[in-house]
């Protein structure tokens, strides 16, 4: 059996607290012995969901954020939720470049970067309800590919 872990995180949706989310997660992932880079890695990907959470998901309305993690070997899942005004359109807010809000200079491409810096998005959203992204990302596949090729 992998060793399994798991952990939950509940905040206010306010923009003080965008670094204490993706510090927490990255202090959960340390157990994994991941490189700076994939430190680097999951930290983006967290910010970018719980930016778009609270910038699109409540506005300016107070809200609940939820980040779910959990480790199942080297494997990191991670899920980031709000209760906010959910999306339309999922595949095509994903695209690169796509934005509701070009007036916030938003450059829509935090899904861009997730998907990036993942080896896993996917998204679930509904109108009025909210929305929840779940991305996974393997931890030292890297490292394995290397010392396979120099064997
Ligand atoms: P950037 O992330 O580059 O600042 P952006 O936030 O607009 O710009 P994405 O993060 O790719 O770009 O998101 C694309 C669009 O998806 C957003 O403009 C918004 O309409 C919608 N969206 C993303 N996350 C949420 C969410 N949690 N709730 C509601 N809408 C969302
Ligand atoms: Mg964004």
């Amino acid at each position: 059996m992998e060793h399994t872990n798991e952990m939950e995180l509940t905040f206010d949706s306010s923009s003080v607290n965008e670094s204490f989310a993706r510090v927490t997660v990255a202090a959960f992932l340390t157990r994994l012995n991941p490189t700076l880079e994939e430190v680097a890695d999951v930290k983006t990907a967290v910010s970018e969901a719980v930016t778009n959470a609270i910038i699109h998901g409540y506005g300016e309305q107070p809200g609940k954020i939820r980040i779910h993690c959990r480790t199942k070997g080297q494997e990191i899942y991670i899920d980031v939720c709000d209760e906010g005004a959910g999306i339309a359109d999922v595949e095509k807010a994903m695209e690169p470049l796509f934005t509701t809000r070009p007036e916030l200079e938003r450059s829509g491409m935090g899904f861009a970067f997730m998907e990036a810096f993942m080896d896993e998005l996917s998204v679930d959203s509904a109108l009025g309800k909210g929305t929840r992204v779940h991305m996974k990302k393997v931890i030292g596949e890297g490292r394995k590919a290397w010392s396979t090729q120099s064997l």
